[in-house]
């Protein structure tokens, strides 16, 4: 097993990796981190959870702490790409805490909010920029953003952002990205779509899968159960009630299920916060701080929302309604058991549902356990007595790789070669065809 201590990096990230105590490099990291050290693409298929985020800001500060290349107004050195709000802004904590020792300047950008902040962040100068593909667009219109000396790209969660449609707004940025750059591509699932989106990108990437085959990790305890659509609610109180609920996030199909829920769980005693896309930014972000306070116990969550939360100590994941994708499945459950913790996955599954459910069994190649619930259909009304003893605790209890060939020839490992004052033979990388 690969360690920290062990490895070349520099010295003030190490210092925070060993006051975080990281000690091993989790296989993302250790197939990533030197292949990206050493200035090669990357084309990583990892989930959240597997420890990606310090797969690509490890290299990055790396890059910056050796380098230290001036932080130019508007000009960003490093681009961070990521589909949505919430994991930009744990993206940034990341390198927050990683870079903790060293001197850099990040500007985080995404959009919800006024621009004001984050123009006048970009303007003092920036090594390192974290956008969302919307906001970004924005901010390069007006050109309060230029791409042309960005040395290193990463695109977090490609597979979300094609989801959610950003595709034509990924193909303006990649655009306006110079040619020589190295780009690092992470996506939880690989479809024939995200592998053409990976080839524009990418010259002769390092491909790492840490994607298990059975990618629903074996901490987890996964159960099923069947209930009737009258008697979720009751279910999940009795879920709820249990005694080792500590942190617990649960998954409905729709924005305005949510936010329902929320309502009815509140109404029951539980302490209970929303999250979805048609919530304020404010609203999102104060929800998931709530959250990691234990101010809320329960979590309410769509799947787009919920998608990069990282929040360790989430005891139990409940799919209140069976994930329309066998996929979302995985990232959701995916949410507990993080950090080598155990979790338990609940998910309610009606007659209607059975189909979801095998779609499920037969992504993760497991059959599932399944328990018939006998929870009293009454039981759905909301109770008068607050759950008291069932009330979950406070604690403890719960380039564009445009096809231009000048690029593939002008490209450099970005650091080693100046480090080492020896330019890598980069011949090796250049097609033979190309003349
Ligand atoms: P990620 O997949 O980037 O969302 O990371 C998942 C969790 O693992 C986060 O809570 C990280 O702080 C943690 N983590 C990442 N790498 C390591 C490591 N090498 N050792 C211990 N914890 C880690």
């Amino acid at each position: 097993m690969k360690v920290f201590k062990s490895m070349d990096l520099f010295a003030p990230l190490k210092r925070a990796l060993a006051e975080q105590n990281y000690e091993t490099l989790t296989p993302i990291q250790a197939q990533t981190i030197p292949a990206a050290i050493a200035g090669q693409d990357i084309l990583g298929c990892a989930q959240t959870g597997t420890g990606k985020t310090a797969a690509f800001a490890l290299p990055i500060l790396d890059y910056l702490g050796h380098e230290q290349p001036r932080a130019a107004a508007n000009r960003p050195a490093a681009l961070v790409l990521a589909p949505t709000r919430e994991l930009a802004i744990q993206i940034s904590e990341s390198f927050r805490v990683y870079g903790k020792h060293m001197r850099f300047r990040q500007a985080l950008v995404y959009g919800g909010v006024s621009q004001g902040e984050q123009v006048k962040s970009l303007r003092r100068g920036v090594h390192l920029l974290i956008a969302t593909p919307g906001r970004l667009i924005d901010l390069i219109e007006q050109r309060h953003v230029d791409l042309r000396d960005v040395e290193v790209f990463v695109l977090d969660e490609a597979d979300r952002m094609l989801d959610m449609g950003f595709l034509p707004a990924l193909k303006k940025i990649i655009a306006r990205l110079p040619d020589e750059r190295q780009s690092l591509f992470f996506s939880a699932t690989l479809s024939p779509k995200i592998r053409e989106l990976a080839g524009r990108l990418l010259f002769n990437p390092v491909s790492v899968n840490v994607t298990p085959k059975s990618p629903s990790v074996d901490r987890i305890e996964q159960r099923v159960w069947l209930v009737t659509r009258a008697n979720k609610l009751a279910s999940l109180h009795k879920v709820l009630a249990g005694e080792n609920v500590d942190r617990a996030i649960v998954f409905t199909r729709t924005k305005h299920g949510a936010s329902g829920l929320v309502r009815k769980l509140e109404r029951r005693g539980f302490r209970a916060a929303a999250i979805h896309g048609n919530k304020s930014q404010n609203a999102r972000q104060q929800a998931l701080e709530a959250f990691r306070r234990k101010q809320v116990t329960v979590l309410v969550a769509t799947d787009v929302a919920a998608r990069g939360i990282d929040i360790d100590g989430v005891t139990h994941v409940i799919n209140y309604d069976m994930p329309v994708e066998p996929e979302s499945y995985v990232h959701r459950i995916g949410r507990t058991g993080r950090a080598g913790a155990e979790g338990i996955a609940i998910s309610f599954c009606t007659a209607d549902e059975r189909g979801e459910l095998r779609a499920i069994e037969q992504l993760i190649n497991k059959r599932l356990r399944v328990e018939k619930q006998q929870v009293p259909l009454d039981s759905n009304e909301p109770s008068t007595t607050k759950p008291g003893g069932h009330r979950p605790s406070t604690r403890g209890g719960q380039a564009k790789r445009r096809q231009s060939e000048n690029r593939r020839g002008a490209k450099r490992p970005f650091r080693r070669c100046k480090k080492t004052r020896q330019r890598p033979d980069t011949s090796a990388r250049r097609p033979a065809a190309v003349g």
